[in-house]
């Protein structure tokens, strides 16, 4: 089957197609992130607006990369939550007029299903497998015994990963989005803090990260005040070592406790350099085969909506024209 896949929860504008659940023919991004840089943050009736000025080209711009036409389309997917909800109605919107217009099935999608399912774009899922999530507003351990299947084994209890690099960046006087910036600098920075890590209870697979997003924001307030020069680097490298350590140790244990076959990344913070190599070092060897998606995939985009839509499909988890936005959806 052929979807058409539409992504806008946040400030990625992004339409794709996709064939058969792995195949990508197109895959279009429009980012707001020069916009929303002025502001340090995402505006939410920012995004929404140009969400709307964007969405024709970039559907246009999907089809005509993927070279079909809506008679081989078989579906119309779109992101339905969570998200920003007047950045979501934009393309829920759009995904009915689409359907409605050439009499196609819709597809309601989760967002991290769909982050998730950008690593199916580029290999076979194996069962059971666990999905470390580490995006802007997630972060989850989500193991899966098959297609479409989410069992929730841990999450943030306050901020979640990206929301911290984000936070710190911020106090760092670093331009949105702050992820990328705190992974640059960190690589030249050295763990000189030894900022604390926090591993909660004994087996719990929850994390917390507002605590440490706090010692760095004091520490970073005291050489202020004492003008004492910041050394950005050795802050960046310190904070990302402490998530990081957390992260992949934490990960680790999971996918050993629950015997999985495949340990796979998502999320936007799966781009960072950093976690991306902790995880190889750590899992080499384990017997556990880990998948981190490519840069362009670990970001929102629509390719992924489509292949987490290609299950619902098979599925015939299909929706009404009255798909409705859900900023809030939950994934189980
Ligand atoms: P969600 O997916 O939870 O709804 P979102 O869509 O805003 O949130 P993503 O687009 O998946 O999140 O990821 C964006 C986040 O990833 C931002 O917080 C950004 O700072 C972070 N990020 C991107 N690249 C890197 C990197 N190299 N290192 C660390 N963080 C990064
Ligand atoms: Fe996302
Ligand atoms: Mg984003």
């Amino acid at each position: 089957e052929i979807i058409l896949a539409i992504e806008t929860s946040c400030d990625e504008t992004a339409a794709a197609v996709v064939q058969g659940g792995t195949e990508l023919l197109s895959n279009v991004v429009a980012t707001q992130m020069d916009i929303h840089q002025k502001f340090g943050g995402v505006v939410p009736e920012v995004a929404s607006r140009h969400h709307i000025e964007q969405m024709t080209a970039v559907l246009e711009q999907a089809m005509d990369e993927a070279d079909v036409t809506f008679d081989d389309i078989d579906a119309v997917a779109v992101t339905q939550g969570p998200g920003l909800v007047g950045a979501l109605l934009v393309g829920v919107n759009a995904a009915k007029a689409v359907a409605y217009a050439h009499d196609l099935p819709l597809i309601g999608v989760h967002h991290i299903a769909g982050h998730i399912y950008a690593n199916r774009l580029q290999q076979p899922f194996e069962f059971p497998l666990l999905s470390l999530v580490v995006s802007g507003g997630h972060t989850e351990l989500i193991y899966m015994n098959e297609h479409g299947d989410y069992q929730l084994i841990g999450e943030t209890r306050d901020d979640a990963a990206g929301e911290a690099y984000d936070k710190v960046a911020k106090a760092l006087e670093l331009p949105y989005p702050g992820g990328p910036q705190i992974d640059q600098l960190a690589q030249s920075g050295e763990d000189t803090y030894q900022f604390p890590r926090s591993y909660l209870e004994e087996g719990s697979y929850d994390f917390s990260f507002s605590g440490l997003k706090t010692a760095v924001i004091n520490k970073l307030h005291q050489k202020r005040q004492k003008n004492e020069p910041i050394d950005r680097e050795n802050v960046a490298a310190s904070f990302q070592a402490s998530v990081i350590d957390v992260l992949v140790n934490k990960t680790y244990q999971a996918a050993l406790e629950h015997n999985v076959k495949q340990l796979i990344v998502a999320g936007g913070v799966s781009a960072n350099q950093s976690l991306r190599a902790r995880l190889q070092e750590k899992f080499e060897g384990s017997g556990i085969e880990l998948y981190i998606p490519p840069l362009y995939l670990c970001t929102d985009n629509a390719a992924m909506i489509g292949a987490a839509a290609s299950i619902q499909y098979h599925q015939g988890d299909f929706a009404g024209l009255d798909l409705n936005a859900n900023p809030g959806l939950m994934m189980e």
